[in-house]
């Protein structure tokens, strides 16, 4: 019966091994192991999507850095003290947001390092070029810094909207958590602005001439 024997020989394997000796198989399972270990983490780090990820990192981490350099220029320009304390807090803020990006490098076995973010440079040039164009003491000048400031913010939210989920996909639950929580902040100072801008910034703008 030769379906039979086959049966027999497919199950027998297992036991024939394990049998064979025990305390060496058990060794070399767990050299194997640790030898797969290594191969995964090096696979992981060469895989396409995990080295977009750390570059995105990279991207944040010099947009955060730059952010409070911006920020500190804002408050100064603001007219309010209501918008120049929103800047401060905002500012304190991402600085931690900063300390948190050198978590998620860390818990992902990674090293902290920045890179050029083009995008981040040309909108807070673009913020530079409002408080120019704006006259200082004036609320169109907080209108015009609020939304200058928005736009900072959105592209975070992207950012992090983004890295959050590339996180879970890619099992970095430390690094998604770290994560969620700055995007959770970003999106609270986007809320506050508009608040601000709303509650009568907006309006007196309107009525300068
Ligand atoms: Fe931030
Ligand atoms: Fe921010």
């Amino acid at each position: 019966m030769p379906t039979k024997s086959a049966n027999t020989a497919t199950t027998g394997t297992g036991t024939d091994t394990s049998s064979t000796d025990v305390q060496s198989k058990t060794e070399k399972d767990a050299t194997l192991k640790m030898g797969n270990a290594n191969v995964e983490k090096s696979k992981m780090k060469n895989a396409p999507l995990h080295k977009f990820f750390v570059d995105a990192l990279k991207d944040i981490y010099y947009a955060e850095d730059a952010i409070v350099k911006a920020l500190e220029n804002m408050q100064e320009a603001a007219t309010t003290e209501e918008l120049k304390d929103a800047f401060e807090d905002h500012q304190l803020q991402t600085k931690k947001h900063i300390s948190r990006l050198e978590k998620v490098f860390k818990s992902i076995g990674e090293t902290p390092e920045k890179k050029k973010c083009d995008a981040i440079e040309g909108i807070i040039k673009e913020g530079q070029e409002v408080i120019k164009s704006t006259e200082e003491g004036t609320m169109t000048r907080d209108a015009a810094l609020i939304i200058a400031a928005q736009k900072v913010e959105h592209y975070e939210i992207a950012t992090y909207g983004g890295l959050v989920q590339l996180a879970i996909t890619m099992g970095h639950d430390k690094a998604a958590d770290l994560l969620e929580r700055t995007l959770q902040e970003e999106e609270d100072t986007d809320y506050n602005l508009t608040e601000i801008a709303e509650t009568y910034i907006n309006f007196e703008a309107e009525q300068e001439n």
